[in-house]
């Protein structure tokens, strides 16, 4: 099974520092959801992991967390593209939970879903550096876009270990298509 593990913000939709916190901020990053569709062509399956720590903070509830989503969802689908499942972190940093990146917690939680290891060159997909932390402790293949907070985290530097980095997802994309990594036989 092939198996992709996407961050949301800065990578399928252009991220704000005052939250993602209703549909209408929702907005995709031009040819991500196409991207998407060409993983799904591909055979993979695409799932999001994604910290959403304004939960936490009382910016918006779970209800508005699920109608982002199904917005996403939608403006997927009229690309022909699948978000299998979202798996998302609601606290906050001070909760100290499993499952905030960088903690892998929501990688171990994919893994079980789908019953697969991720070990096998499972690519992750992010824009931040925890992102690509808690891949790299689970075992993804951590590729960094330069959407988002991108650039900010190539400056930053530190990244882990055979971290790749490209523009956008769908160069990510293009790049794991034509590649034989992580490409499942
Ligand atoms: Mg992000
Ligand atoms: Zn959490």
């Amino acid at each position: 099974m092939k198996l992709i593990i996407l961050d949301r913000d800065g990578v399928i939709n252009h991220d704000s520092d005052a939250f993602i916190k209703s549909p209408d901020e929702w907005i995709p990053i031009k040819g991500s959801l196409e991207a998407i569709a060409r993983l799904n062509q591909a055979g993979y399956r695409v799932v999001v992991a994604t910290n959403q720590s304004g939960v936490a903070r009382g910016l918006f509830d779970i209800q508005t967390l699920n109608a982002i989503h199904q917005k996403m969802h939608n403006a997927a689908q009229q690309v022909g593209a699948d978000i299998d499942a979202v798996f998302f972190c609601p606290h906050s940093a001070d909760d100290n939970c499993d499952c905030r990146k960088p903690k892998p917690g929501m990688f171990h939680e994919v893994a079980k879903r789908f019953s697969i290891s991720l070990r096998g060159g499972v690519a992750t997909v992010g824009d931040s550096l925890r992102d690509l932390q808690a891949g790299y402790v689970a075992g993804c293949a951590p590729y960094l876009v330069l959407t988002g907070k991108g650039e900010k985290t190539q400056a930053k530097g530190g990244l882990p270990p055979g971290t790749l980095v490209y523009p956008d997802l769908s160069a990510v994309v293009d790049f794991i298509l034509k590649s034989p990594v992580g490409v499942s036989v």
